[in-house]
């Protein structure tokens, strides 16, 4: 048995020997080969070997090709390793990549799985882990298809239906044979994408035959006919027609008529989205209340459509500058509510700073007038409360504070006022 001096003798020895210089790194090598031929207990090594069991299957295997007797050759392989803080920054896209498209039933599932990845990220090559991974892209899938299915179907529906109000117009008015050969040209030539072909060709086939069987009906009586506006615009024009106010209906409901930023209720949703991407990705952003200065002397003097469009302008400048994942909503009045995302506080310092200048240095042009307009604003950072309802309450009184002491003024939790 060896003791540790006589190892140390041995291995420069054999370093020499071997005509290679005793740096720390060669002399570790040699070292610890010799030292695996005694029966000499290190403590150091004892360490090295205990991490070397506690490896992971995939390490291991790596480590039989390409063996490893140094705390060098040990870290190089553990830095080969994802760091946790990157599993976690790719999960909060993971999530939005594998949410389905129209339909967003497994949302909240997606959510939960992503979270209990970011807990644990090491459990994100689990096979548990991947089987729920592949059940729920599965279920994305489904999802989507049936949700495309649906909707094909009713695009079905409603062409038959036209066509057969198509069939009965036709016959009621004078269509000569040629025109409904140019007809089935037409509907040859629809140019449907690849992607709708499985389902729309069945249908594409439908309209032919009966242009078909219309067409034969027509080469009997052989009468010649001329076409007219046929009650087939007529329905076009009024499906046309629902779909715009169907869409009007649905955008007014989220987005404030006169300024065009979200409605409060838009706002409403939209922050629920946020709190979960801050409980589970810690997401930081700051909540900013503004509100305009003396905006009843602005009506009083140059009348209520001067202050609408003021509203308009002031929300337009804060939409030019601020980027598309975060949020504006008029909360009310003349009072605007912000998401800001931040990863350093001092961005939404300068955010602000740019909000400021660009309102109070330019002047508000109404027809012939050129006015001055102020602001207040309230700003609390959603890290420093444990609620969001917190937090808002927070800006709210900061910006009433900013309001006492004077206006035209930014208040910060942080203590920064300008
Ligand atoms: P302060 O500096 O304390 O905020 O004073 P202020 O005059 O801005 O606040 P106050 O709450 O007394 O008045 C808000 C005014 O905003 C009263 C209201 O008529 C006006 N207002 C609210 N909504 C609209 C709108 O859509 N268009 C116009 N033109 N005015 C509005
Ligand atoms: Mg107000
Ligand atoms: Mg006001």
């Amino acid at each position: 048995m060896k003791d540790i001096t006589e190892i140390i003798k041995t291995t420069l020895k054999n370093l020499e020997k071997n005509n290679i210089l005793p740096t720390p790194i060669n002399f570790e090598k040699e070292f610890s080969f010799i030292l695996k031929q005694t029966d000499l207990i290190l403590e150091e090594y004892v360490e090295f070997d205990y991490i070397i069991e506690s490896l992971s299957t995939e390490e291991k295997n790596s480590l039989n090709k390409n063996e490893i007797s140094t705390f060098k050759d040990l870290s190089n392989l553990l830095n080969n390793r994802i760091k946790e803080s990157q599993i976690k920054h790719f999960l909060k896209d993971f999530s939005y990549f594998m949410s389905p498209s129209i339909n967003n039933d497994i949302k909240t599932e997606i959510n939960k799985l992503c979270s209990d990845i970011a807990t644990k990220p090491n459990h994100l090559i689990n096979n548990e882990t991947i089987r729920s991974l592949r059940k729920l892209t599965e279920r994305r899938i489904k999802s989507d298809k049936s949700v495309f299915n649906e909707k094909t179907t009713d695009v079905k529906k409603l062409i038959l239906f036209l066509g057969d109000h198509f069939k009965k117009t036709l016959k009621q008015n004078n269509i000569t044979v040629s025109e409904i050969i140019d007809i089935k040209n037409d509907i040859k030539n629809l140019d449907l994408s690849a992607s709708s072909k499985n389902d729309l060709n069945d249908l594409e086939n439908k309209l032919m035959s009966v242009m078909d069987r219309f067409e034969k009906s027509m080469e009997s009586t052989r009468e010649g006919i001329i076409s007219r506006q046929t009650q087939n615009d007529y329905l076009y024009e009024q499906i046309e027609e629902l779909q715009c106010s169907l869409n009007k209906a649905e955008e007014e409901k989220s987005i404030d008529y006169l300024t065009g930023v979200l409605t409060r209720r838009a706002y409403d949703i939209e922050l629920k989205r946020v709190e979960e991407h801050f409980e589970i990705f810690d997401s930081n952003y700051a909540i900013i209340f503004y509100d305009l200065d003396h905006f009843k002397k602005i009506n009083d003097t140059y009348g209520h459509d001067c202050g609408d469009s003021i509203l308009s302008t002031f929300a337009s400048i804060l939409n030019k500058l601020t980027r598309t994942e975060d949020i504006i909503s008029r909360y009310g009045g003349e009072e605007f509510i912000s998401i800001v995302h931040y990863s350093n506080k001092l961005e939404i310092e300068s955010y602000l700073r740019r909000v400021k200048n660009i309102i109070t240095n330019n002047r508000f042009i109404y027809g012939d007038v050129k006015i001055n307009v102020e602001f207040c604003a309230g700003v609390a950072f959603r890290e420093n409360y444990n609620s969001y309802s917190e937090a808002v309450k927070t800006a709210d009184s900061l910006l009433y504070k900013a309001k006492k002491e004077g206006r035209n003024k930014i208040v910060l939790d942080s203590k920064i006022e300008f």
